[in-house]
């Protein structure tokens, strides 16, 4: 019996959809435990190329049960998009591969349209929000103010409890922001539509995972985003708004005694970063424009260009510890070979001090990169399977990484196809 968590380090985007995709066959459940459908988790395998929202990336597994966990943000409109698209393309989605919390929460049309009024609001002020609604879902949550999964299959009341919550969010649309309100017919048939399509999905998840502990099987943990977007430990506010840690787990999984045995943290091999926010090694101008075509950088949920920069070790390493990783994947190693030189953010300076641990997040908008170079390997390197030949510059740059975050880099990605990866014993 394993249970595993693949979380992301970094500020996100680091490659955990195409981990997940890697090294599920070994499992039994992908579970998806916080975060919703801003996640664009790629996968690259025979069929093409996938970019997952909500849907584990265990998905394209055959014999692997994909779960969302209580804790995720449930976007029942884009999910059935994605179960559709993921269909149109020849991948079976069905109650037996896919299964949702009945204790996952309900994001509704207006937490999108309120993420965007906000937005529109703070102008050049704005978080830099995928307008998914996902903050307007969380504190509505947390203020008991949504509708659970289950109650589509067990509550005589639900309309009923849809049509209190609506009336307290009219008077938020019309009160704050004097937006159009949404009227309850509207709300109404939304339901009706997605109880239709998405009631044979719901299952007591907790208790099937539960009985899977039992029964000693294999359980991966897929997160979104990474540590320095984690709403308690990232760069608040510039965060996401839920735990993006695996200390998240038993809470968002629906296995609340769960004891996680492995946690692999995905490191990118540079740094990038989608949205606002303080970000202490990003390039700018030519350089950036270089290396985010070398990595083809842009958001896989919304096109933008993301920000780019070297790896930022100080980052990197209060990322691994809040995770508790026991081993990193390196991924990306391959978008470097064009360097001739490999720039490495080893600390910040702050106020005239060089630092090395990461600071309160409001002080991160004074701190400077202290830049570093190692000699880059200038050859590819993506169809390299094995650590032996992996030019010596290239290993030099991994063992330095592995030094400065305290943590053994086991697995590294050159490439984004499911086999482009070298493990290290
Ligand atoms: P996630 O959100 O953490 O799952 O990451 P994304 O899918 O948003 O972003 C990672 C991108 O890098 C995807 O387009 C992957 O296909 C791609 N990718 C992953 N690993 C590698 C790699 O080792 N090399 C290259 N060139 N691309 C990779
Ligand atoms: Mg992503």
């Amino acid at each position: 019996m394993k249970n595993s968590a693949i979380v992301g380090i970094n500020w996100g985007d680091e490659g955990k959809g195409r981990i997940v995709d890697l090294l599920c066959k070994e499992y039994d459940y992908v579970v998806r435990y916080q975060g919703g459908g801003n996640a664009g988790h790629t996968v690259v395998i025979d069929q093409g190329k996938f970019a997952l929202h909500l849907i584990p990336s265990g998905i394209f597994h055959q014999g692997v049960v994909n779960i969302l966990g209580n804790g995720v943000a449930l976007d029942l409109e884009n999910l059935w998009i994605e179960i559709e698209s993921l269909r149109s393309r020849g991948v079976s989605v069905t109650p037996d591969n896919l299964k949702i919390s009945d204790r996952a929460s309900l994001l509704f049309p207006w937490h999108k349209m309120l993420d965007a009024l906000e937005e529109e609001r703070l102008k050049d002020k704005k978080y830099g929000s995928t307008k998914q609604g996902i903050a307007p879902f969380y504190s509505d949550k947390y203020q008991k103010k949504t509708i659970l999964m289950g109650e589509l299959l067990y509550n005589k009341n639900l309309k009923e409890h849809v049509k209190d919550i609506l009336e307290w969010k009219n008077l938020t649309l019309k009160g704050v922001y004097n937006a159009e309100p949404i009227s309850f017919e509207e709300i109404s048939k939304w339901i009706d539509e997605y109880q239709e399509k998405l009631s044979p999905f719901i299952c007591d998840t907790g208790k099937l995972l539960k009985q899977a502990e039992k029964e000693g099987k294999n359980v991966l943990f897929e997160a979104q985003l990474g540590s320095l977007r984690d709403l308690d430990y990232g760069i608040y506010p510039y965060t996401t708004s839920s735990n993006t840690l695996a200390s998240y787990i038993p809470l968002g999984s629906g296995l609340a005694s769960v004891n996680i045995t492995e946690i692999i943290g995905i490191v990118k091999a540079y740094s990038t970063c989608v949205g606002e926010g303080p970000f202490v090694s990003e390039w700018f101008g030519e350089e950036a424009e270089k290396l985010r075509e070398a990595g083809a950088e842009y958001g896989a949920k919304t096109g933008r260009p993301r920000r780019v920069g070297p790896i930022d070790l100080v980052a990197t390493r209060y990322g691994v510890e809040l995770q508790n990783a026991t081993s990193v994947a390196l991924t990306k190693l391959d978008v470097l070979s064009y360097m001739d030189k490999i720039p490495v953010c080893t600390r910040y300076k702050l106020n005239g001090k060089e630092i090395d641990e990461f600071p309160f997040p409001t002080l991160l908008s004074e701190c400077e990169p202290v830049i570093e170079y190692m000699a880059g390997w200038k050859c590819d390197v993506s169809n390299i399977r094995n650590w032996e030949d992996l030019p010596e510059n290239a290993k030099k740059y991994i063992l330095y990484i592995e030094k400065a975050i305290g943590c053994p880099i086991k697995l590294i990605s050159v490439g984004q196809e499911r086999n482009a990866y070298i493990e290290r014993k």
